[in-house]
């Protein structure tokens, strides 16, 4: 066989489960192309882009039926072995078709076969520094100019410069302010390239005993694999930790990569890493444009980035010298995928710092039970941050028993009254639910209709400033009707409350105070959620009332305050997973108070205040808490002591997932061992947008068991009768069965 040209390996673009196997371009002459490089090939009756996996000596069709690539995309490879194996390897994890698996781990313009832009250098963004002047003004001299006086100390903060847009972001429209400042002759405009550290380093704090000491062991364990675990309340100083961690790596000539789930709601820990880090930094989510997403990309993945800070997708980035990865919030859903090509960030991240030999650190408040059953069980490290690190006391937290009371947009009197205090006295209140809109239902108090979804199993919510009852599971939007749309009499009346009517309450409550409403329809505009978060920093708004956007990360200094409206959703929720949820989210908002010389307190209203979940979490804290439920899951046999994958299904018709999901069973059953199947069932929410939803979940108390099953059963599911009249997935690790 000598002289015959070896076969191309090509995952393609597209929805199938194996690559196909093509020629090599046929123009004579032509060099080899190899693992890694992207190509254009024929493919059905059009092109398509493909990725080489392998070359292969022995086609898996007969030779006439081989045709030859296109033409060859890269010069060289644009991932490297190792990068491929690892996404390989992801990709058969989850089960998940490898070319749609390789290609929505690269930038979207990968995907296409536009000529790539390379690697234009970075124009620079407009920005603004301190002068020598500006750093020498007395803050106290020019109190009468506040303004001035913050963004001078914001500077001064960052290091002495920052971009134009990151100022906005976080001190508000301030381009009035900086020409004032410019004309004064204490600020400059100047241009910044991307990654550029700010002149100005800062030392940042002695570290604590509890610090330390997981600095010396992640520090102590690089150059080679060593899963950590970081468990410190809010405060406790682990991004601290974290910084001292990228400092020692980018000095030992190593890059660095720090996942988070939201990059858009935590833009403080950008500009501290920049504040303190020195080297390159870039970041990349999923706000920026496809051709930033894809320079940052090629820069990491020449190895021109030091600290790569991103979403989940960032842990397939190509990182040549990877010498440290970090997960922040570890425990947080938004870190799994959970459509197309499902993974986990957090999980892959363990994978990835295997297989480049270095450690890699998962860090929270809350982690998950997940995590915390591998540090039980040895195979990772545990470092635990006993107290705030500045010194702050931890929050008091009491429960407010609402059960007849006299409830006014389920705000009790007990909590108004403590938050008139607190406003009276000059501080700042936070508000949480987790409800949007003005109430969830609307109901006829004449004949008892009740506004639903035409197309899901769901109430309307009404939204009154608009005017619309709209359904949150599939976008629908209706007019809110005058009259009962059954009976035509008059008397609609909304039940329940949402983040709009207890707004509204508030402002009658206290008139005049000025109060911030933040949640996703509060914060449509861009920009407005970090317009609003930055003011309620400042201490602009006295009164915060939101949905989960309000807890994630951020620090509101001035809240002396908490109240939780409605700590009951989470109690008796139909997923396993809800107390674990709730207690996360408790711990998260009661994190938001007293970070600062004052000290803050936490009320939370329930109806069940013997409920054991909350009296274990509130008397004892989370480890406590979660300790208890471990052992409830350890009793059930549920993850993380088994592992799961679900087959979900989705039909037009009323039996058509259903019966799919039969047939997959049946297809599987004869060898699933001490694999068990579980349903099909419909799902929680039956059917949503018009289409009717069914799952089949499938559990093995070992990994590899369940690994053997699925990749011998899948291709089975491929070939049941009616799998091409459904919309059906596989997600491996199911994090939420709805
Ligand atoms: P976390 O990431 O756990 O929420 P941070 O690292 O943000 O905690 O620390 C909380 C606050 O305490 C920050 O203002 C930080 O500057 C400060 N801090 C952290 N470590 C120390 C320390 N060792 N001494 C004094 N202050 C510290
Ligand atoms: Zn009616
Ligand atoms: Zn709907």
């Amino acid at each position: 066989m000598s002289g015959a040209s070896p076969v191309l390996r090509v995952a393609v673009a597209a929805p199938v489960p194996e690559p196909f196997d093509y020629l090599p371009p046929s123009a004579p002459g032509a060099p080899l192309p190899g693992p890694g490089q992207r190509v254009l090939v024929p493919f059905g009756r059009g092109r398509r882009v493909g990725l080489i996996v392998a070359l292969a000596e022995v086609a898996s069709v007969p030779p006439e039926r081989l045709k030859p690539v296109i033409e060859v995309l890269d010069e060289r490879p644009l991932l490297a072995e190792a990068d491929l194996a690892f996404l390989c390897w992801a990709a058969d994890y989850y089960q998940h078709a490898l070319g749609e698996a390789l290609f929505s781990a690269l930038p979207a313009r990968l995907r296409r076969s536009a000529p790539c832009s390379g690697s234009a250098a970075a124009p620079g963004e407009r920005g603004w520094r301190l002068t020598e002047a500006g750093t020498a003004v007395v803050l106290d001299d020019i109190k009468r100019a506040p303004r001035q006086a913050q963004v001078l100390t914001h500077l001064r903060a960052l290091g002495g410069e920052a971009p134009a847009a990151d100022l906005a972001r976080d001190l508000g429209e301030c381009a009035a302010v900086l020409r004032a400042l410019a004309r004064r002759g204490w600020v400059a405009p100047c241009r910044i390239e991307a990654g550029t550290p700010p002149p100005m380093l800062g030392a940042g704090p002695t570290l604590n005993a509890d610090q330390q000491a997981a600095v010396d062991q992640v520090g102590g364990a690089f150059g080679s694999f060593a899963p950590f675990l970081l468990e410190g309340v809010t405060a406790s100083g682990k991004t601290e930790v974290y910084i001292r961690l990228l400092e020692a790596a980018i000095a030992a000539g190593r890059q660095a990569l720090v996942l988070v789930p939201e990059i858009g709601l935590t833009p403080q820990l950008e500009r501290r890493f920049a504040a303190r880090l020195g080297g390159t930094m870039a970041v990349l989510h999923s706000g920026l444009a496809e051709g930033e997403r894809e320079r940052v990309w090629r820069r990491a993945a020449a190895g021109e980035v030091d600290l790569l800070l991103g979403t989940r997708s960032a842990v397939f980035v190509p990182l040549p010298r990877l010498g440290l990865i970090l997960v922040d919030e570890e425990h947080d859903l938004s870190l799994k995928q959970q459509e197309g090509f499902r993974y986990s960030g957090r999980d892959l991240a363990v994978r990835r710092a295997q297989q480049a030999a270095c450690p890699v650190v998962l860090g929270s408040a809350t982690p998950s039970l997940e995590s915390l059953a591998n540090a039980h069980a040895g195979r990772y490290r545990w470092l635990r941050l006993h107290r705030r690190a500045s010194g702050a006391a931890a929050p008091s937290v009491t429960l407010i028993d609402i059960r007849a009371q006299p409830l006014e947009a389920g705000l009790s009197p007990p909590l108004m009254q403590l938050a008139a205090e607190q406003l009276a006295a000059g501080n700042q209140v936070l508000l949480f639910l987790n409800r949007r809109g003005f109430a969830p239902v609307l109901t006829c108090h004449d004949c008892g209709w009740v506004g639903e979804c035409p197309r899901c199993d769901a109430r309307l919510t009404l939204h009154r400033a608009s005017g619309e009852l709209r359904c949150h599971h599939c976008g629908l939007i209706r007019p809110a009707p005058g009259r009962c749309p059954s009976c035509g009499r008059p008397d609609l009346r909304p039940l329940g409350q949402g983040t709009e009517r207890v707004e509204e309450i508030l402002a009658r409550r206290f008139p005049g105070l000025p109060l911030a409403r933040v949640d996703r329809d509060s914060t449509r505009r861009k920009g407005e959620l970090t317009r609003l978060l930055s003011a309620a920093r400042r201490g602009e708004y006295r009164l915060l009332l939101g949905t989960q956007m309000l807890t994630k990360g951020h620090h509101f200094p001035g809240v002396t305050l908490v109240g939780v409206l409605d700590a009951d959703a989470g109690l008796y929720g139909a997923d396993y997973r809800a107390p674990e949820r709730m207690a996360q989210l408790l711990v998260q908002v009661t994190g938001r108070a007293g970070r600062a010389e004052r000290p803050g307190r936490v009320v939370v209203q329930t109806r069940h205040p013997e409920h054991p979940l909350l009296v274990s979490l509130l008397r004892e804290g989370y480890p406590a808490f979660a300790e208890a439920a471990l052992a409830e899951r350890r009793a059930a046999g549920l993850p993380p002591f088994s592992h799961q994958a679900l087959l979900r299904a989705e039909a037009g018709a009323a039996d058509e997932a259903l019966a799919f999901l039969r047939a997959a069973a049946a297809a599987g059953a004869p060898d699933a061992g001490e694999v068990v199947l579980w349903g099909p069932a419909p799902a929680p929410m039956e059917r949503r947008a018009g289409r009717w939803r069914a799952q089949l979940l499938v559990q093995a108390p070992r990994r590899a068991a369940l690994r053997r099953f699925l990749a011998d059963w899948l291709p089975r599911v491929r070939q049941v009768e009616g799998a091409g009249r459904v919309r059906w997935s596989i997600d491996v690790d199911p994090q939420e069965m709805a």
